[in-house]
């Protein structure tokens, strides 16, 4: 099997469709924005299966800014004020080489009332938080799952990731610059459960949470597509409450935050879907997708509209290459995220 990984840089291709990249909307105020794929890291729970170690993908994204931010201007006009961009990825979004201007762009469109983004921080330096809050960045959702070093480099699967340095630069963020941190890790049963009163108390005592919770401990949740550890059963939704309220009570500290919606999240009109599940249509193939088999594709149709025009996701068990046409069946289309299967390939 042929393991080299191609890397795709972007443009002129439609921002909307496609987990890859781009933008995913769920009908709320919060738009998601993902301008890579990319990740240093191979956490042996990821849902979304990044980094250089795994074997299944074939390819990573990387979007040009500008495309990027002129279609969340559309999109952001279209919802509404008060909206959320915050930026994650099926990868680690402070790799991306644009971050600082993409965030600088993100905050001056009008409707936009907080910037926020995922990330291990790692990869950050603290002139690089100072940048991002210079940019206008609101909120990081830090992503840590051990503050132990040793246990914390085995779930990364890399000896080079240390969770100190993430904690010292998410100290430096709330101490030095407007940049609020939530820490959210995910518990994985048996494996991290002393873990989680570690990272609670080091939140608090960090300052985290200036604006928002401190902590949002994450259930794991095992993924068709993600790697799910051997051995890790998640628990049901009942089990994983009652461990947060037993950790609040050993703490003193609120964990629980539903019904209280601190992240300020409203339902908004949903894009508009020109494709949906079970119609036919043709596509131009663009290259790989994230995941053998799977191809990115553009409807042949474009209207030069971000709100109108979609990428497609289109698997097909026989090779195809730049530039193929294809009749595909679409077979989801939830959340404007379209999967397609390919019927008949014009070569
Ligand atoms: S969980 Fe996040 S940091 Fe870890 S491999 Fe996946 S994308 Fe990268």
């Amino acid at each position: 099997m042929e393991r080299r990984r191609e890397i795709y840089f972007l443009d002129g291709v439609p921002q909307v469709g496609t987990r890859y990249y781009g933008i995913v909307d769920q009908g709320t105020n919060v738009v998601e924005v993902r301008p890579t794929s990319l990740c240093p890291l191979n956490c042996v729970f990821c849902s979304v299966a990044a980094g250089p170690l795994e074997g299944r993908r074939w390819a990573d994204f990387t979007v040009k800014k500008d495309a990027l931010v002129d279609a969340l201007k559309a999109v952001v006009r279209y919802k509404g004020d008060g909206v959320e961009v915050h930026i994650d990825g099926m990868g680690e979004p402070a790799v991306y080489s644009d971050l600082v201007d993409l965030v600088q762009d993100v905050k001056s469109i009008r409707g936009v009332s907080v910037a926020s983004m995922q990330s291990r921080m790692f990869t950050l330096t603290e002139r690089s938080v100072e940048e991002l809050a210079e940019a206008g960045l609101d909120r990081i959702n830090l992503s840590l799952d051990a503050v132990d070093p040793p246990l914390a480099a085995r779930l990364a699967n890399a000896g080079y990731y240390d969770p100190r340095r993430a904690m010292a630069l998410a100290e430096y963020a709330v101490r030095n610059t407007s940049i609020d941190v939530v820490v959210s890790p995910v518990w994985l049963p048996g494996v991290n459960d002393d873990q989680m009163p570690k990272i609670a108390r080091w939140a608090k005592a960090a300052g985290l949470g200036k604006r928002w919770p401190p902590v949002l401990i994450q259930k794991y949740i095992p993924h068709r597509r993600g790697r799910n550890p051997r051995g890790v059963k998640a628990v049901d939704w009942g089990a994983f409450w009652s461990r947060i309220r037993a950790w609040e009570a050993q703490l003193g500290m609120k964990l629980d935050w539903r019904g209280e919606n601190p992240f300020g999240v409203e339902r908004r009109a949903e894009l508009p879907k020109p494709i949906k599940a079970g119609q036919r249509i043709k596509v131009r193939i663009v290259g790989r997708g994230v995941f053998r088999n799977e191809y990115l594709a553009v409807s042949n149709r474009l209207a030069d509209d971000p709100l109108i025009d979609r990428a497609v996701t289109v698997i097909s068990e026989k090779p195809l290459k730049p530039g193929d046409e294809a009749v595909v069946k679409v077979f989801e289309d939830e959340d404007n995220i379209l999967m397609a299967r390919a019927e008949v390939v014009f070569l």
